[in-house]
């Protein structure tokens, strides 16, 4: 049976940088040998169908497309085994990035982290540990035009291996999310654009791109 449920709101939101090997090559990376992690606030959280704001001080935003783990119990210091039995579901996830910014500031807070930076959704699938977890595809388009496909089986580290990861650095709370990477085909955005990462089986995640309205101030 296939069970939906909304994409709960996570405690904090765990992003994996570099886990696809052509991804890391066309942006001049070489792969690491531990995860790279980074935090996304829950503040940049949007669902489905919600606007992107492009913010005034960047001049190059683009899409990540990625999957998306939602984590179901309380994860510290975890084996992988432990890691894989403690996921609830999987959604979709667009890691949207300020790249001038990423590359300007070196940490990379601000580049991934403002509001409206994290669309989710547009549901989560819920996974028992008999799920084929590898067999997962990600797409991303941009205006219907298909920029970004991989498999979760080309990542660098598996989706077990990161969570037991992270819990060694940190404890994975019920409801967290981790975004697991994102593969080759990243891209700018500009106003008027919709964007979509899909993961078929899961659903279909889209979003419009805008310049965000005029506030008084
Ligand atoms: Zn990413």
């Amino acid at each position: 049976m296939v069970t939906f449920l909304p994409v709960p709101i996570p405690s904090k939101i765990v992003c994996v940088g570099r886990n696809y090997a052509d991804h890391a090559k066309e942006l001049g990376n070489v792969l690491p040998t531990e995860p790279l992690l980074f935090l996304k606030p829950p503040s940049a959280l949007i669902p489905h169908a919600a606007p992107i704001h492009l913010p005034a001080v960047s001049q190059h935003v683009e899409h990540e497309a990625e999957l998306g783990v939602v984590l179901g119990k309380t994860l510290h210091q975890a084996s992988e085994a432990e890691a894989r039995a403690a996921i609830l579901g999987i959604t979709c996830v667009n890691d949207v990035t300020a790249r001038d910014l990423q590359k300007r500031d070196g940490q990379w807070t601000r580049a991934k982290g403002f509001d409206t930076f994290c669309p989710v959704g547009p549901h989560m699938l819920l996974v028992d540990v008999t799920c084929d977890l590898d067999a997962f595809e990600i797409l991303g388009r941009v205006n219907g035009a298909l920029r970004q496909h991989g498999v979760v089986r080309e990542m660098h580290f598996s989706i077990p291996r990161l969570l037991s990861y992270i819990s060694s650095i940190m404890t994975l709370y019920p409801h967290d999310l981790v975004a697991t990477g994102t593969p080759a085909g990243v891209g700018p955005l500009h106003a008027g654009d919709q964007v979509e990462v899909e993961i078929p089986g899961v659903g279909t995640l889209s979003n419009p791109v805008i310049h965000p309205p005029e506030t008084s101030r």
